[in-house]
């Protein structure tokens, strides 16, 4: 991805080569399937097409997640790419909503959520262009194959001037007085010289931690899961969302591919062991494996700089806060869009450094937060690691949002928000944290008018996504890949 952005911007006139070093031997994580919207963008930064894009991946829509069992056992609520309808009185519609509930409608909110609703059919349809219509309002992201995805990036790189060597780093030459990064030594023997060093090397950070030795902040206490078990399964329908499913130590991910289905357990590892988690997935698989599972092993957290010296950590080697809300690649894809925003000049002018590292934490942090409200809301006392989450102590900045909610229905929003008040509402109602009142602006609403809107609502909603395609439709009109199964 840095390479493929980077290339589209670092070009004639300016006097720039980029060289991206690789080691097949080493490989990629390769586990990320799942984005957010936000790729869609960057994709056409880049200058990816996209159906040319999924056929090469073999990927899928995703409207967004549904998750089971997180709250309490057999509740199941979403967190889809769109809001619950426009704003009616200049208030948000979650009061409207709330206040109905009050008087003992029972409708579920998702109901008001054209992506939701698309999901719950198995349909999807880009959004109408017509930023008038409410058939406009949401978004989507993909499912795929990540593995196929860099090599999609690298080739597209290549083509456009990017110098790709395959080989390992061994050794890192920093200069002895400024501490900067001079250059990096191959296995071969060859030395790469560089005035910026953009680490992308995984959990190790090569550059980042093992040479300038930059410091972790470690997220464990709020984040507890620490590693995963994957598997790929043959083909079992081609839902247009990812499913998270809650379990004893963890949760476990599905992921429809085109030509199969992507399954993990994420769990923590001082409430259950390896070959048991290894036992939950198997026992919760669809169809048949199709390749031997993956254990990966990770430390929640971020580092202390993501930018140091002339060095800038990129993915994994900047953090990592788990793949709960899919957002590893979306931070990827912002630090780059950072980056060249902040382009250093040869003097590296340490204030660029500083404004950037402030950026990317406040942005990190506040995704944190949003991980964190999954786990802390929660109703289930079945076991260690839900008692954990439920009574741990949360940030100060993630209280003050709860406490706001609870208090007026407000969501409070910081700068560098990367999930807006939909999301938070999707997550605050759908895991029962309630407000204790309703905007009583609302009350000024004839009851009758307000019941009609809303019900007015639920019905375009449905005739929205009543109108769609099925997914696997669409995929098959428009990017059907060669090795699908369907
Ligand atoms: C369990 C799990 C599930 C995930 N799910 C999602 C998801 O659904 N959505 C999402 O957005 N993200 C997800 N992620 C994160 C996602 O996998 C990463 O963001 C993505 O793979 C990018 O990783 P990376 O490039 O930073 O590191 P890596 O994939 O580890 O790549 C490191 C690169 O550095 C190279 N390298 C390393 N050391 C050397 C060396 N010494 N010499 C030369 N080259 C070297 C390697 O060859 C490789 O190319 C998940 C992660 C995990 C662990």
């Amino acid at each position: 991805m840095a390479a493929a952005l980077l290339v589209r911007f670092l070009r004639p006139p300016l006097d720039t080569r980029i060289v991206l070093i690789e080691s097949e031997e080493i490989g990629i994580v390769g586990v990320g399937e799942a984005t957010v919207p936000v790729i869609q963008a960057f994709n056409g930064v880049v200058g990816i097409d996209e159906r040319e894009f999924l056929r090469a991946t073999h990927g899928t829509f995703k409207l967004g997640i549904e998750f089971r069992d997180w709250a309490r056992i057999g509740n199941v609520h979403g967190h889809f790419f769109g809001d619950f309808g426009r704003p009616i009185e200049g208030v948000s519609p979650h009061h409207h909503w709330l206040k109905l509930r009050q008087l003992g409608d029972e409708t579920p909110l998702s109901e008001y959520s054209v992506p939701n609703t698309a999901a719950k059919l198995g349909r999807f349809a880009p959004p109408s262009p017509d930023l008038r219509s409410e058939a406009s309002a949401y978004k989507y992201a993909y499912h795929f194959d990540a593995m196929l995805y860099a090599r999609f990036l690298r080739a597209h790189a290549e083509q456009r001037g990017v110098q790709r060597l395959e080989g390992k780093v061994v050794d890192v030459r920093l200069n002895g007085e400024s501490g900067f990064i001079e250059s990096v030594l191959l296995e071969s023997g060859e030395s790469i010289e560089a005035d910026l060093f953009i680490d992308c090397s995984g959990f190790r950070g090569l550059l980042i931690e093992q040479a300038l030795k930059t410091g972790y902040e470690d997220w464990t206490r709020y984040l507890p899961c620490d590693r995963a078990v994957a598997a790929p399964c043959e083909s079992a329908g081609l839902a247009p969302f990812t499913t998270s499913t809650a379990r004893e130590a963890g949760w476990q991910w599905r992921i429809p591919l085109q030509h199969r289905v992507g399954y993990g357990y994420v769990y923590c590892s001082s409430f259950i062991r390896d070959d048991a988690a290894y036992t939950t997935l198997l026992g919760n698989l669809e169809g048949k494996p199709l390749a031997d599972p993956r254990f990966l092993r990770f430390t929640t957290g971020r580092r202390k700089q993501f930018w140091n010296k002339n060095c800038v950590a990129i993915g994994l080697a900047a953090g990592f806060m788990e793949p709960l809300e899919s957002t590893s690649i979306l931070l990827i894809q912002t630090a780059l869009a950072r980056l060249i925003d902040m382009f250093p000049d040869l003097s590296f002018d340490p204030t660029i450094a500083d404004e950037y590292n402030r950026v990317t934490r406040n942005e990190l942090e506040r995704i944190r937060d949003f991980l964190i409200l999954h786990y802390h809301a929660t109703e289930r006392d079945d076991s260690e690691l839900w008692n954990y989450c439920r009574t741990m102590s949360v940030p100060e900045s993630l209280q003050h949002k709860i406490d706001v909610f609870k208090s007026f229905g407000r969501v409070a929003l910081y700068s560098e928000e990367s999930f807006l008040e939909p999301s938070w509402i999707a997550i605050f109602l759908g895991q029962f944290v309630y407000p204790r009142r309703y905007d009583p602006i609302i009350d000024s609403i004839e009851l009758e008018k307000l019941k009609h809107g809303m019900q007015h609502r639920r019905m375009t909603v449905r005739k929205i996504a009543e109108a769609m395609p099925t997914h696997a439709q669409f995929l098959e009109r428009h990017c059907k890949s060669a090795t699908s199964t369907r």
